[in-house]
């Protein structure tokens, strides 16, 4: 089912969980982001493609506030997140994000990586983080690995580590950029198997990856973001297979 629908019963339509309005990025005069406006519904997953460059990873930093904008607005839970007075840090609480590679501390236990903000930045007492991160990661295939540092952690159960250590804070929207872009072939399922299994939970996600396949099978929607804009989105049959726009067509032919 996606989120996207109305509910029945004629009740009024949720607000969206997160709303870009015209947002606006530049780099040294340079737009890279150019006037986006992007919706993401509760429980929806929106999926970013786009050549590198296009813009992905700033426009998920610019979510998560690690990038201020040039212009525009973005909402989460109908607060205006981008306002100035807004703190940050009150925002990246309601936003797990997961980087393409280097997520963990490699001089810290996965366990106390998964457990660092909680009791840090959060006030969580030990014992109540360490046992929801114990649980999260008996869920990830991970208990026996809580004790270890990251290097002893092949690169698909570092990455499954840090979802785990992005979901600890229980958050409204998960931001993945690109999770499995460094990975061995060979591992990537089993970050891809996890996000599936989120998704099955109903978790918000907006998420840039260069695996079409996964694209297709995780997605309600799929944006193809070009020079920093959304040049077509639409559900992944409608994008990936008959693609409008010929830059579109052009990108996915090199994953034919
Ligand atoms: P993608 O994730 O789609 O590959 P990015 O968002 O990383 O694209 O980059 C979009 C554009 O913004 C690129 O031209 C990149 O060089 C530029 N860019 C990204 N981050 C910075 C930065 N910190 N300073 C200057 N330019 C940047
Ligand atoms: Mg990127």
């Amino acid at each position: 089912m996606s989120a996207a629908n109305p509910p029945a019963g004629g009740a009024e339509p949720r607000p969206p969980l997160l709303a870009l309005d015209g947002v606006r990025k530049e780099f040294g005069g340079s737009p890279v982001l150019r006037s986006l406006t992007l919706d993401v519904a509760e429980h929806e997953v929106v999926v970013l493609i786009g050549a590198s460059g296009s813009g992905k990873s700033t426009l998920l930093r610019c979510i998560n506030l690690l990038e201020p904008i040039s212009d525009g607005s973005i909402h989460l839970d109908g607060e205006h997140i981008t306002d100035p007075r807004v703190d940050p840090d009150g925002v990246r609480r309601r936003i797990g994000m997961v980087f393409q590679a280097y997520n963990l501390f490699p001089h810290m236990t996965v366990l106390d990586n998964i457990t660092l903000a909680p009791r840090r930045v959060h006030g969580r007492p030990r014992a109540e983080a360490e046992e929801q991160a114990r649980e999260l990661l008996a869920r990830v295939g991970l208990s026996d690995k809580a004790a270890e540092y990251p290097d002893r952690l092949s690169g698909g159960q570092q990455q499954r580590a840090a979802i785990v250590r992005a979901l600890v804070n229980t958050p409204r929207l998960l931001l993945l950029d690109e999770v499995t872009s460094a990975l061995d072939p060979e591992l990537v399922g089993e970050v891809l198997t996890l996000v599936q299994s989120l998704r099955a939970d109903g978790m918000t996600m907006l998420l840039a990856t260069h695996e079409m396949g996964f694209a297709r099978h995780v997605a309600d929607r799929v944006c193809f973001l070009d020079g920093g804009r959304i040049l077509e989105q639409g559900p992944p049959e409608q994008v990936l297979d008959a693609p409008e726009h010929p830059r579109t067509r052009r990108f996915l032919q090199r994953f034919a």
